[in-house]
């Protein structure tokens, strides 16, 4: 294999995090070629001098000062860039072969986009890109000829567990059904008027896995796994009716494929997203990741339930807005992005969450999408509403 050049939009995260530990691994194949970061950028600074990038990339000129000046000190070449238009650039930049699309929410949309622009191998963390544009998006990829690679670990296991096309629907690949596990989050065994209570902190205290602040929230409310049943969607062309949500509590199964003909396949694994990260970044070949085998014996069981509809109401409000279509995974998914901050800032209550995600869906009418002013628009329009909604309640 020759030395593929890695950028990592949102190094600084969980996922990003996760994966220089695994190109750290392998030196020989891949080299880094951008990091950015919007925030802790003095850890930002220790990742360009570990892994020594082309550029990198912040979020204002303050901070690439900063960073620049701190990075001359210690001799590096690294260039440092700032804004939204230079995470654009850095991501279609033509040294680069692969884009690890890891910034958290609607912020990563564009730069996303614009790696698949360039035809890139992509490496899509970012689920928020692909529910806001998903049309939009998948157009792109086919249009550019980039390969786009699932990390979020459910679709990185249906693509493994997948026939190798399924652009012409999931029934001429054979396949019946989607089954998309779900942990349940930490609040799944609370009694529901016990949820009221729930403050950030435990919130974010997920059982099996450690991420990101949004994200955390949203396994616990599991808007997390309606925005996984719109990835899913257009990831392999299916319907929401085609796919099935199941909360299996021990994550070791990442999710499954039910054929036709009564066969089952899943990729099970520890939860640790080395494991996606790894296998996208060396597909159609396999790599280490530094993830411990997998001990089914200490696991001992697995366990399945369907998910409770009155305790995890983001669920349905997931598969509303993939059935309206337009612009309704947009106008949710930015009012679910105000409604986690406003719940982390300890504005509303865990419970407001859905209360107000119901609101604005129903407030925004759908509207066709062909462009993505529109999809932006959306968003806008979305975080309006979101926050009028907020005026209202507070
Ligand atoms: P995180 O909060 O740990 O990291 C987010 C990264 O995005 C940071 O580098 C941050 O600096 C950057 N960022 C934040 N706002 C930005 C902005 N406005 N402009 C540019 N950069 C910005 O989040 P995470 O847990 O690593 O998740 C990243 C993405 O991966 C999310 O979309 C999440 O849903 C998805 N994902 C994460 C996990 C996980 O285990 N953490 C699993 C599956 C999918
Ligand atoms: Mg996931």
């Amino acid at each position: 294999m020759s030395l593929q050049q890695v950028t990592v939009l949102g190094a600084t995260g969980s996922i990003g995090l996760s994966t220089l530990d695994v190109l750290a691994r392998h030196p020989e194949s891949y080299q880094v070629h951008a990091l950015t970061g919007h925030s802790r950028i003095e850890l930002l600074a220790e990742l360009c001098v570990r892994h020594r990038p082309v550029c990198a990339v912040v979020g204002v000129s303050e901070q690439a000062d900063w960073l620049q000046a701190r990075l001359q000190r210690d001799g590096l070449a690294t260039r440092v860039l700032w804004g939204a238009q230079a995470l654009c650039e850095v991501a279609a930049d033509p040294r680069s072969d692969t884009v690890m699309a890891a910034i958290v929410g609607a912020a990563g949309l564009e730069p996303t986009l614009a790696a698949v622009m360039a035809g890139k191998r992509v490496l899509l963390a970012n689920k928020e890109a692909l529910v806001m544009g998903g049309a939009l998006f998948m157009q792109a990829v086919r249009e550019h000829d980039a390969l786009l690679l699932p990390i979020d670990s459910e679709h990185n296991a249906i693509f493994q567990c997948m026939p190798p096309t399924t652009h012409a629907g999931l029934a001429r690949a054979g396949v019946r059904r989607i089954l998309l596990t779900a942990s349940g989050g930490p609040f799944r065994d609370w009694p529901l008027e016990q949820l009221a209570t729930v403050t950030p902190e435990q919130a974010c205290a997920h059982p099996n896995w450690s991420m990101g602040r949004k994200i955390s929230v949203d396994s616990a409310t599991m808007m997390n796994k309606g925005l996984e049943l719109i990835e899913a969607c257009w990831l392999f062309d299916a319907t929401p009716d085609q796919v099935e949500v199941l909360v299996h509590p021990q994550s070791v199964i990442h999710s499954l494929v039910d054929y036709v003909d009564g066969s089952v396949l899943a990729q099970l694994g520890n939860p640790d997203m080395r494991t996606p990260i790894a296998h996208a970044l060396a597909w159609p070949e396999r790599i280490d990741s530094g993830v411990s085998p997998l001990d089914l014996l200490a696991v001992s069981r697995l366990d399945f339930r369907a998910p409770d509809p009155e305790r995890f109401p983001c669920l349905d409000l997931a598969r509303q807005a993939m059935h309206a279509g337009g612009t309704a995974c947009a106008v949710l998914n930015a009012a679910n992005e105000v409604a986690v901050e406003a719940f982390l800032q300890q504005r509303i209550g865990f419970v407001e969450i859905a209360e107000l995600n119901a609101a604005v869906l129903n407030s925004l009418p759908a509207e066709p999408v062909t462009d993505l002013h529109q999809v932006l628009d959306a968003d806008r329009r979305s975080r309006q509403s979101a926050r009028d909604w907020l005026g209202r309640h507070h």
